[in-house]
């Protein structure tokens, strides 16, 4: 049940693994020391190399895996993971240009508990958190979130996340805002699709698109 939906708020969602939290740098860390690091690849070289930790080849073993599943329904690991630098004051900035609606993760439900300790504990705006149910498996997690985006719209108007594959699950008539964290500057087919390669850039652009005059144009604008 999503409680928010009846409230009078309208604001973005945000990610929050690799766009709050630096949750790869964790992972290598750990990966590393259990099961070696043949490239010795840093958790950023990674992370640039195959975005996801899981899709480096030396850990795509069992036991590896086996860790990493257990690191996604860990509250503990939750709870300590890094800051993504100056992230949390980034979005009290964003959270004054257009209200934190969620945060939208692919985590599994059953972490919620040791995420929203984590969000609090960095000082993040209080907003629900929607997370994947813990019977959907992990591959089905991103096709889950754009799911969500498009039921949510128009209460949730578009989402702050590095996980640009995202777009291919969403449909063309999507007509919420996909600010991608974290990757280069490009252009994109849809004027609703904008690249943000630092925070500094999602702020920036959030207010162009959300200041008082065309607040919201979004809904009469299709
Ligand atoms: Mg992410």
């Amino acid at each position: 049940m999503i409680s928010f939906k009846n409230q009078q708020i309208q604001g973005l969602a945000l990610d929050i693994d690799e766009t709050l939290s630096f949750t790869a740098g964790y992972w290598v860390e750990e990966l590393s020391k259990n099961f070696g690091n043949p490239q010795k690849l840093s958790a950023r070289e990674i992370f640039l190399k195959y975005r996801l930790i899981q899709k480096y080849p030396h850990w795509q073993t069992k036991e590896a895996e086996k860790w990493m599943e257990n690191a996604r329904s860990s509250n503990e690991i939750q709870k300590n993971l890094p800051l993504i630098a100056n992230a949390n004051n980034a979005v009290n900035k964003l959270n004054k240009i257009i209200p934190i609606a969620c945060y939208l993760t692919v985590r599994p439900k059953n972490v919620i508990q040791g995420t929203k300790r984590w969000l609090e504990k960095h000082k993040f705006p209080k907003a629900e958190i929607i997370a994947r149910p813990s019977s959907l498996p992990y591959e089905e997690g991103t096709r889950w979130k754009a799911k969500m985006l498009l039921k949510l719209y128009p209460k949730v108007l578009g989402i702050v996340d590095d996980n640009s594959s995202l777009i291919k699950y969403l449909p063309k008539t999507y007509k919420g805002f996909i600010f991608l964290y974290d990757i280069p500057r490009q252009k994109f087919n849809s004027k609703k699709i904008i690249a943000c390669p630092t925070w500094e850039d999602v702020l920036n652009k959030a207010k162009t698109i959300f200041t008082k005059n065309n607040q919201f144009k979004t809904q009469s604008e299709n």
